[in-house]
């Protein structure tokens, strides 16, 4: 078992693959928990009164890893940064070992992991005006475009959580970037999907489904000329919204500058009416787009997601995988467009 054993080389991750499913899941030590410290639950978040520096606001004072990427504003402060999470879920050194145990496998959890930050500590998505989304759009793109080609990375996985039950450490505003050596399985399950549907019907699944929207307007909160937000048909949480570009689009790293902005205020727009609709609930939204592992994904058409967290996973949800949504998607999306 290479690079397993030994103290020094310890890797901080590792990716463990579920022999039954196929799915893998992290397993994330490098803040070296002890067992006994899982029972305090203490999780801890830095809240504006605190008297820590904050470490997004200072990013120099509080020992954070060189920038990556960084976009000055006309008085030469910074308005947004990209660098690598000091806590990261997975990182960057070395080679991918392969290992098994018994009938088990496993590899090392190589890949990048980077925070991509606002600059004001009080504004979230919702208080930013359409240009400033659309620049995190940007951020994200160029990030996607540098990591996309390296060694082991295969996707790449772009998120935002806001607030403490959608699990933000941080309170100042920040997305994530992790990308990794394996497709998680939730995208499989869409790429597979995307693929037979085409396969059956020669046309796009989810082209299919911006059509319907379009025509029928019963699930629109907000469209633009290239971007659609919309709550699913088939929505897993209350007051989900997709974002989503209108023409076939299988790859968001080649979205043009236009579009660009165009999915910036419907994203804005879309977490704004949720912030509203809601009184600032937490959310996630993340996107989902063609892997990067080279092969043509033609079927595939990207899409961001947004999640409010208005409900916890109990039995039901975590024995199935069927998620309750307590409120009729027509409905949620009738009070969002109103908004
Ligand atoms: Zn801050
Ligand atoms: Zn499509
Ligand atoms: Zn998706």
């Amino acid at each position: 078992m290479p690079g397993k054993q030994n103290n020094k080389n310890k890797k901080l991750t590792e990716l463990r693959q579920d022999i039954v499913t196929g799915d893998w899941v992290v397993i994330a030590t490098g803040r070296e928990k002890r067992p006994e410290e899982f029972a305090e639950q203490k999780r801890e978040i830095v809240e504006e009164n605190n008297d820590k520096k904050c470490f997004f606001c200072y990013p120099e004072e509080t020992n954070q890893e060189k920038d990556v990427l960084i976009y000055k504003n006309s008085d030469d402060d910074w308005s947004l940064r990209v660098f690598p999470n000091k806590y990261p879920a997975f990182s960057c050194q070395g080679e991918v070992n392969h290992f098994e145990e018994g009938p088990y496998f496993g590899m090392d959890g190589v890949g990048y992991h980077e925070v991509i930050v606002t600059r004001d500590h009080k504004k979230q998505i919702a208080n930013l005006d359409s240009l400033q989304v659309a620049e995190i759009i940007d951020a994200y793109q160029d990030r996607y475009i540098d990591l996309m080609n390296k060694k082991n990375v295969n996707y790449i996985e772009i998120f935002h959580n806001h607030g403490k039950e959608a699990g933000a450490s941080v309170v100042h505003p920040h997305s994530q970037l992790l990308a990794i050596p394996v497709i998680s399985p939730y995208v499989k399950g869409e790429l597979d999907g995307a693929e037979s549907y085409f396969r059956q019907n020669k046309h796009c699944v989810y082209c299919t489904m911006a059509e319907w929207e379009i025509s029928h307007q019963k699930r629109i909160i907000f469209e633009n000329d290239n971007f659609i937000a919309f709550c699913p048909y088939a929505s897993r949480a209350a007051f989900e919204v997709w974002v989503m570009p209108k023409k076939h689009k299988p790859y968001f790293e080649r979205m043009g500058n236009e579009e660009k902005i165009q999915v910036g205020e419907a994203l804005k727009i879309s977490v704004e009416k949720i912030f509203q609709a809601l009184k600032d609930p937490a959310y996630n939204f993340y996107l989902h787009t063609s892997p990067c592992d080279g092969k043509d994904y033609p079927h595939y058409h990207w899409h961001i997601e947004i999640i409010p967290r208005t409900s916890i996973w109990a039995g039901f949800e975590l024995s199935t995988g069927i998620e309750v949504s307590t409120i009729e998607p027509e409905t949620a999306a009738e009070y969002l467009k109103k908004i």
